[in-house]
């Protein structure tokens, strides 16, 4: 038997919840179904330094696009140091490296 089943039985009983059995089988119930979700949820993972290409990974495609000129590109770094390759819109950042705004001082 598993024991937090047994201990929520036993604190439904002391309780005097009605149906202590029935309560302990759907919050054990209700818990697994928790932690199935949470196992299926996508981990977000913070990287430090650039990922490694593995082998067998598909080859980066080569750039198509005229590669714009430093003073019109993002003035962030990329995680490999290189500096960002998107054009600059927001104050000299791209869409995704623009400076976050504090919301309640605007
Ligand atoms: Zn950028």
């Amino acid at each position: 038997m598993d024991p937090l089943w047994t201990k929520l039985y036993e604190s439904a009983v002391a309780s005097g919840t009605p149906n202590p059995k029935i309560f302990a089988d759907t919050a054990c119930k209700y818990r697994n179904k928790v932690l199935e979700l949470r196992a299926k949820r996508h981990k977000t993972v913070l990287l430090t330094e650039a990922p490694k290409i593995s082998e067998g990974a598909p080859a980066p495609k080569k750039a198509t696009k005229k590669v714009l000129a430093p003073e019109h590109r993002c003035k962030a770094l990329t995680l490999e140091g290189r500096q960002c390759g998107f054009r600059a819109w927001h104050g000299g950042f791209c869409t995704k490296h623009k400076p976050v705004r504090d919301e309640q001082s605007t």
